[in-house]
């Protein structure tokens, strides 16, 4: 039993989810939640999200938490306390492109990777395609090659002697003195200053100019939902430093029929009881709009829960498109409903079908009557004299207290 389900819930997972559901949990909403996606963005839901991410995708924090809780984990148990890391590192560390420091995230030498998701079809991951992406980027301004105005216009900014940062010394009390590092307010934290009448026109001094970008993105067959697929270089560019990334991750969408296991496809097949138990034929669309038939063996008895498969009809290896995954079906028996067997047909079914058990009923037997089961209304019948029924402990009260001695 977990103590404290915060971090799933901002996940929005069960706590029972495996490490690829927190994966795909944590890529779609900090694809989201990224104050770079939308300024109107909260921070502090990024920085919660991705604290609860790296809690939850490490096997000894999350099982740390899932025992002490949030408030445990922040006094510590006794091993200093967990405080969280950046949030931007762990985005960049998930994300992370071609390059990059250590982690192949932070790049401090290097422009914005640009991260964005693509919605895509099972049917384009079966078959390939290729889709093109529109974007904005940074791009070093043209017409000034990034100096933000004419040659030589550029001088040091005198203020913070170039370094964009102003140190400010207070004194907080006498004998004491506290060193504040601030952003030049003279020269924005550029360093530089630009005489306004030579400020290129292009880029407004900013040496960069947003340009839209339309990229192709080569959907191979076999790819899996949250494929990244790289653009090295082809990121936000600054001044000075060499662009970042374009990262593309891919999204796959749910489809109506098929539902994906990496390379086999699942998919419900509902059959009447004729047909379970006399056997039947069904036609199936595939991904690629092929009609496969399915026949079922004679004498065979399909049951309500059976499952059976198609060798080679699931999706493709990815780099090796050629051999494919399973098709799994999976059986659902439709039943005759209350009016549709008329009397005479009940004799004739009890003729050919196998006999049914002798009872013997013991003399002190008692007579039950069979109704239809409501776990809500069973729950409340029981509970009835104990709680009124605006009470809220009523709803799943009960229950819980049962889960809880498991
Ligand atoms: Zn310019
Ligand atoms: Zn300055």
């Amino acid at each position: 039993m977990v103590k404290d389900t915060k971090y799933y819930d901002i996940l929005g997972v069960q706590p029972t989810a495996t490490v690829d559901e927190i994966k795909k949990a944590y890529r779609k909403l900090a694809l989201k939640l990224h104050p770079d996606k939308n300024p109107d963005n909260d921070p502090e839901q990024f920085k919660q999200l991705s604290q609860a991410y790296e809690v939850l995708s490490d096997e000894k924090k999350r099982t740390l938490y899932d025992q002490v809780g949030e408030q445990g984990m922040k006094e510590g148990a006794g091993a200093g306390g967990f405080h969280g890391s950046d949030p931007f590192d762990i985005f960049n560390m998930f994300f992370g492109g071609s390059g990059g420091g250590p982690f192949g995230g932070r790049q401090d030498n290097r422009g914005k990777n640009l991260v964005h998701q693509l919605a895509v079809s099972l049917e384009e991951l079966y078959n390939g395609a290729v889709r093109k992406l529109a974007l904005q980027k940074n791009v070093v301004c043209d017409k000034c090659e990034g100096r933000g105005g004419k040659k030589g216009a550029v001088s040091k900014c005198t203020t913070c002697n170039g370094s964009g940062f102003v140190v400010r010394i207070n004194q907080i009390a006498p004998g004491m003195i506290q060193q504040m590092r601030s952003h030049c307010s003279d020269c924005d934290g550029q360093g530089e200053k630009i005489n306004p009448k030579d400020k290129c026109k292009t880029c407004d001094g900013k040496k960069i100019v947003r340009e839209r970008k339309i990229i192709e993105v080569h959907i191979d067959k076999g790819m899996e939902d949250g494929k990244k697929i790289t653009f090295s270089g082809e990121g936000d560019q600054e001044p000075g430093l060499e662009p970042g990334d374009i990262i593309v991750v891919l999204d796959e969408k749910e489809h109506a029929t098929f539902k994906r296991d990496k390379t086999d496809l699942h998919m419900k097949m509902q059959i009447t009881l004729t047909e379970a138990l006399c056997g039947f034929q069904k036609v199936i669309k595939t991904l690629d709009n092929r009609q496969l038939v399915i026949t079922s063996l004679p004498g065979e008895i399909v049951k309500p829960g059976d499952i059976k498969c198609v060798l080679n009809e699931g999706m493709p290896v990815y780099r090796n498109p050629m051999e494919k995954g399973r098709l799994v079906l999976h059986f659902d028996v439709k039943f005759p409903n209350k009016n549709e067997l008329r009397p005479e047909a009940v004799s004739q079914l009890e003729d050919v079908l196998p006999a049914r058990s002798e009872v013997t009923i013991p003399m002190d037997a008692e007579e039950c009557v069979l109704e239809e089961f409501d776990p809500r209304q069973s729950q409340r019948s029981q509970r009835h004299d104990m709680y009124d029924e605006d009470d809220p402990r009523v709803r799943g009260g009960p229950t819980q207290v049962n889960c809880a001695t498991h």
